[in-house]
C-alpha cells in the first residue's frame, strides 16, 4: 500500500497498522503500552497521530492503514496529545531516572527525550511509595510504575501464569499479585516475563540491580545450558561476566519467554565449588585431583572388569543436562554400539 507519513512517500504490506508502517519506514511514534508480541492495548493512548479526513486523533498501534492514508505523526495536534500521556505518566511516578536500573533502556526516558520534555506539568502530591521486595528475582518498584498493563497481560497471556492484575481505582490503582499478596507469597513462578516486557524501572532483576549500566553490556546470543528445550537467550556481559540474562525475541522455540532457570540460574559458572579438573577417590575415601588421561583410563578399566565379570547391563550412563545435543549424542552411541547396554539415560530435569 502506498501512504504518505509527514508528507514522506511510504509503501508498506496491506494487514499493517500505522504504527508498524510508521516503524518500518525510521519514523519514531511514542509508545508506552504496545508491544509487538501482545498486540495493540490501545491503553495508554502515546502513539496519538493525525489522519487527514478524520475528525478524531488516531491510535497508531491499533489503527489499519489504507490506501493512500495521509498520516500526520508530528502535527501540533498529535504532538500535544503525545505529550499529555507522557506528561501524566512522567507526573504519576517518582522518576529519578539517575539511580533508576533502567535508565538508557526505558521507553518513557525515550518518549520524553523525543517529545522534548523539560519539567512536569503536573505535580502528584502522593507517590505510591511502597516497594515489594519480597521475592527471590524481581524488584516491584511502584514508584516507576505507568500503569501500562503490559505484564498484565504478558503473565496471563504469554506465560499463561495468570499472578498480575490490576487493582484499586483512580489514584490508589496498582499492579497487584493474586489477592494483593506480596509477590514472593504469591503464586508467581518467578520467570521474569514481567520484567521483560515492563518498559520502565518498574519491574527489574534483583540479581542485575547496580551491577552495569546498559550502554556498558555487550549482548551475546547463546541456548539455555538446562533443559532440552534450548530456548535462546541473550548474556548482557560486562567485563567478561554476565550481569544479567534475557530472553531473545526473535527466538524460536521460547519466542521471548524463559523460566526461572533460564533467566536467573546463572550463578553457577562463577561457583567457587564448580570442578575444574577430574577427582579420583582414594582408598580412604578422599578425593585427591588428577590428569584427564589418568581419570579416562582408570573409568575404561573399570567398565572393563565389570563387563567382563557381571556383562554390559551392569552398567549405565546418564549424561549431563548442560551437555549439547552432540555430546549427548556421542555419549549415547558409546553405550550402545561400543559398550553394548541400552541403559543410557540424561538428566535434562536440572
Ligand atoms: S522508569 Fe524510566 S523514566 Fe522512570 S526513573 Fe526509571 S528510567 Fe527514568
Ligand atoms: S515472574 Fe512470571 S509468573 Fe511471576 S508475575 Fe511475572 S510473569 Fe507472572
Ligand atoms: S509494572 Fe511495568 S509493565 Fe506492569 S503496568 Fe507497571 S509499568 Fe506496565
Amino acid at each position: 500500500m502506498k501512504v504518505t507519513i509527514n508528507g514522506k512517500r511510504c509503501e508498506t504490506p496491506a494487514g499493517k497498522t500505522i504504527l508498524q508502517a510508521a516503524q518500518a519506514n525510521g519514523i519514531y511514534i511514542p509508545t508506552l503500552c504496545y508491544l509487538e508480541k501482545i498486540g495493540a492495548l490501545a491503553k495508554c493512548r502515546a502513539c496519538a497521530v493525525e489522519v487527514k479526513g478524520n475528525p478524531n486523533l488516531l491510535t497508531a498501534c491499533n489503527t489499519p492503514v489504507t490506501e493512500g492514508m495521509e498520516i500526520f505523526t508530528d502535527s501540533d495536534r498529535a504532538v500535544a496529545a503525545q505529550r499529555y500521556v507522557v506528561d501524566l505518566a512522567l507526573s504519576s511516578g517518582n522518576h529519578d531516572c539517575m539511580i533508576c536500573e533502567k535508565s538508557g533502556d526505558c521507553e518513557l526516558q525515550d518518549a520524553a527525550y523525543f517529545l522534548k520534555f523539560e519539567d512536569k506539568d503536573f505535580r502528584r502530591g502522593n507517590y505510591p511509595t511502597d516497594i515489594d521486595d519480597s521475592s527471590p528475582f524481581i524488584r516491584v518498584d511502584h514508584n516507576r510504575c505507568i500503569m501500562c498493563g503490559r505484564c498484565v497481560e504478558a503473565c496471563n497471556r504469554i506465560v499463561v501464569n495468570g499472578v498480575i492484575k490490576i487493582i484499586n481505582r483512580g489514584f490508589d490503582s496498582r499492579i497487584g499479585f493474586d489477592c494483593d499478596d506480596p509477590m514472593g507469597e504469591s503464586s508467581c513462578v518467578q520467570c521474569g516475563e514481567c520484567t521483560q516486557v515492563c518498559p520502565v524501572g518498574a519491574l527489574t532483576n534483583k540479581k542485575s540491580i547496580g551491577k552495569a549500566r546498559v550502554w556498558e553490556v555487550e549482548k551475546v546470543r547463546t541456548t539455555c545450558p538446562y533443559c532440552g528445550v534450548g530456548c535462546q537467550q541473550e548474556l548482557h556481559v560486562k567485563n567478561g561476566r554476565i550481569v544479567k540474562v534475557t530472553s531473545a525475541e526473535d527466538g524460536s522455540p521460547n519466542k521471548g519467554r524463559l523460566c526461572v532457570k533460564g533467566r536467573y540460574g546463572y550463578d553457577f559458572i562463577y561457583s567457587e565449588d564448580r570442578l575444574t579438573t577430574p577427582l579420583i577417590r582414594e582408598k580412604k575415601g578422599e578425593f585427591r585431583e588428577a590428569s584427564w588421561d589418568e581419570a579416562l583410563d582408570l573409568v575404561a578399566k573399570k567398565f572393563k572388569d565389570i563387563i567382563k565379570k557381571h556383562g554390559p547391563d551392569a552398567i549405565a550412563g546418564v549424561s549431563c543436562a548442560r551437555s549439547n545435543n552432540e555430546d549427548s549424542y556421542q555419549m549415547q552411541k558409546l553405550f550402545r554400539s561400543v559398550l553394548k547396554t541400552n541403559n543410557i539415560d540424561h538428566c535434562a530435569r536440572t
